[in-house]
């Protein structure tokens, strides 16, 4: 996948190979942006750059995707899949040599992916004391050692060793740092680093995207979720809509059965039935999740269109029926109904039974629509 394939930013993307092109690349450079907004897909797309054995060019530095080492370091690119993988692998180890195995992901011997570490999910010491063991010796099948660190969750003592690493880094190495926050990591190690941010994208322009990648969906799924990834290429790519449409179905039941007051008995069983399932346990939890974040998505929504404000309503699909709801919520009704969405979140928190907590939540609105 050459770099004509990442999607936005266009003008950090040219900044970059241009420093490789003038073989002015920057020892440790720090990739800020949104979850999904393709900060592990550019790290890898250089490092193949960096690497590649018959690199081609339009202007400047390009990968070809077939040697030997742009199709070892691709095998990374599926980071959930190696995570997973590697901490599985240590899983099976014995207990003495668990406590001793740092968490890496490697499919190249010059590169090295540091995952936080679980279950804490931070950069550990013992993982960046590793990365300077290596980094000082030349490169044996590649042309520049690349170290990418995924988190920057740094444990203090971490963070600290990392900063020695920047202050004499070798010629041969680059370190990649990525992160959601670059405010997360030590003003020393951000001034020995230089950052580049990727933006979020146009919803217009992950539409367009999606229309290549997704051509399963309808214009109608590909026009949401392009508004629900918050301009994410990632997020929109590996969305789930159909747990996404099965979580707002329930929070449509909720709100629609808060919202039709005293005559709603068919909608009031319906929404029983709809907490009951939500049940203890990790599947329950996430569900649970979607759930609370769909009914937001939706009161905004609500809000939205009370506001006279259609344009940003990002439920698209369901345009007619929510402005047909938005008729019977007020705006003090749809603040109640977040403030209480708040209370079930902190109640969750307090690990109240999940299903109670809902329902309150369900009747607490029923409450308010009826003064
Ligand atoms: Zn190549």
């Amino acid at each position: 996948m050459p770099f004509s394939d990442f999607a936005g930013n266009p003008e950090t993307i040219h900044r970059l190979r241009e420093m490789l092109a003038r073989n002015r690349f920057p020892h440790a450079v720090i990739l800020s942006g949104a979850h999904g907004s393709g900060k592990y897909t550019l790290a890898l797309m250089l490092a193949r750059a960096m690497n590649c054995l018959e690199p081609s060019t339009d202007g400047l530095p390009d990968f070809c995707g077939h040697c030997s080492n742009c199709t070892r370091i691709a095998q990374a690119e599926d980071l959930d899949s190696r995570f997973a993988e590697a901490v599985e692998a240590r899983e099976n180890l014995r207990d003495t040599d668990k406590k001793e195995t740092r968490l890496f992901v490697q499919t190249h011997p010059d590169v090295l992916i540091i995952p936080p570490d679980p279950p804490q999910l931070m950069i550990k010491v013992d993982q960046v004391r590793h990365v300077i063991e290596t980094i000082y010796y030349r490169p044996g099948e590649a042309r520049e050692r690349v170290y990418i660190f995924t988190s920057s969750a740094f444990m203090k003592e971490a963070a600290n060793s990392l900063l020695k690493v920047l202050e004499e880094p070798p010629e041969f190495a680059s370190i990649f740092l990525l992160t959601e926050n670059p405010g997360e990591l030590l003003p020393t190690i951000r001034s020995r680093s230089m950052t580049f941010n990727l933006g979020a994208l146009a919803s217009t322009e992950i539409e367009s995207r999606l229309a290549q990648l997704r051509p399963d969906w309808h214009a109608r799924q590909r026009a949401l979720v392009a508004r629900l990834s918050e301009g994410a290429i990632g997020r929109a790519l590996s969305f789930d809509l159909e747990s996404y449409v099965a979580a707002r179905n329930h929070a449509l039941i909720m709100l629609k059965s808060a919202l039709g007051g005293r005559d709603s008995n068919n909608a009031h069983t319906d929404l029983f039935k709809t907490t009951e399932s939500y049940r203890p346990g990790a599947e329950g939890r996430a569900k649970i999740d979607n759930l609370l974040r769909t009914l937001y998505s939706l009161l905004e929504d609500l809000m939205f269109l009370q506001s006279g404000a259609e344009q940003l309503v990002r439920n698209t699909d369901i345009l007619g029926e929510l402005k047909k709801m938005s008729e019977s919520a007020d705006f003090a009704w749809l603040q109640r109904a977040a403030e209480g969405l708040g209370e079930v979140e902190r109640g969750l928190r307090r690990n109240l039974l999940r299903s109670l907590s809902l329902d309150a939540f369900a009747t607490a609105l029923e409450s308010v629509s009826w003064n």
